[in-house]
C-alpha cells in the first residue's frame, strides 16, 4: 500500500475530513526504552514466587495495561485469587523491586532522533504511558532534555489502561488536540488497539518480539522495524501528514 492510500484508508474508517497532525502522542516503554525484556522478566519472577505459571511471551502481549490490572488477571485466571486494589498495590511494589534488581534499562536507540525530528517539524510531544514506575518516568527529562513538554499521561492519571483508548484521549485533551491531529508512536498490539480506537493515526514500531503483522491487526496505520527506521522516514512522513487538511 502507498503512503496515500494508507492515508485515505484512516480518513476512511475514522470519518476524518482530513489529517493535520501537530501532536505526538508517544509511549515509553519498548518505545523510548529498550525496557521490556526486563519488565517481563520481573513479572515471571513475581508470578513464579507466587506460585502462577506463565511464560515471559504473555507478559509482551499484556503489554500496556496497568500493573494492577494485570495483577488482578493473572491471580485470578492463574490461582483463582480476587486481589483488592491495596493487595494489588503491594504486588505491584514487589515486581518494581524486582525491575530495579535487573539495572537501569538502556535507551532505545533512534528514540532520541525521533523525538528530534518531531521538534524540528513543530510537532508536540506528548507522553502517554501505563507505567507507574516513577524512576523511569523521572529519567527521561534526563535521557532526552527539553524533549517533552508539560503534558503527559502516565499509569497514575488512567483509571483503565491500553487496549481501552482512555490513556490516549487524555492525553489529547491534556494537548487540547483533536484526533486527527495526533500521530501515536506504540510498540505494543494493546497499546495499537488503544490508538487506534482514540482516532489517532497510529504508526508501530517492532522493537521486541511481537511481530510486524500483529501490529497490523491491531489496529497500526504504518509499522516500522524500530525508531532509527522511523527517524528517517519522518520528515517525508510528516509533509505528507499535513497535505491533508480538512
Ligand atoms: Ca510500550
Amino acid at each position: 500500500m502507498t503512503l496515500q492510500q494508507t492515508i485515505a484508508e484512516y480518513l476512511k474508517y475514522t470519518g476524518q475530513k482530513g489529517l493535520d497532525i501537530s501532536a505526538a502522542l508517544i509511549d515509553c516503554d519498548g518505545v523510548l526504552y529498550d525496557s521490556m525484556k526486563y519488565h517481563t522478566q520481573a513479572w515471571v519472577k513475581l508470578m513464579k514466587k507466587n506460585g502462577i505459571k506463565c511464560t515471559r511471551d504473555e507478559f509482551y502481549e499484556l503489554e500496556g495495561m496497568t500493573g494492577s490490572e494485570i495483577i488482578k488477571m493473572k491471580f485470578k485466571t492463574g490461582a483463582g485469587k480476587n486481589i483488592t486494589d491495596d493487595e494489588a498495590k503491594a504486588l505491584y511494589g514487589v515486581k518494581t523491586r524486582y525491575f530495579h534488581e535487573l539495572g537501569e534499562a538502556p535507551v532505545m536507540p533512534g528514540a532520541k532522533r525521533v523525538l528530534e525530528a518531531l521538534k524540528d517539524h513543530n510537532i508536540e510531544r506528548v507522553l502517554v504511558t501505563g507505567s507507574q514506575q516513577d524512576s523511569l518516568l523521572e529519567r527521561i527529562e534526563k535521557d532526552f532534555p527539553g524533549l517533552f513538554g508539560e503534558a503527559k499521561v502516565t499509569g497514575h492519571d488512567v483509571r483503565k489502561g491500553k487496549p481501552n483508548p482512555e490513556p490516549f484521549l487524555k492525553g489529547m485533551n491534556k494537548a487540547e488536540k483533536k484526533a486527527n491531529q495526533c500521530l501515536v508512536i506504540e510498540n505494543a498490539p494493546l497499546g495499537v488497539q488503544a490508538a487506534h480506537a482514540a482516532g489517532c493515526f497510529t504508526i508501530g514500531v517492532t522493537t521486541g518480539p511481537i511481530p510486524e503483522k500483529d501490529l497490523y491487526k491491531a489496529g497500526a496505520d504504518l509499522v516500522y522495524k524500530n525508531m532509527d527506521e522511523l527517524a528517517a522516514a519522518l520528515p517525508s512522513l510528516l509533509v505528507a501528514l499535513s497535505m491533508i487538511k480538512a
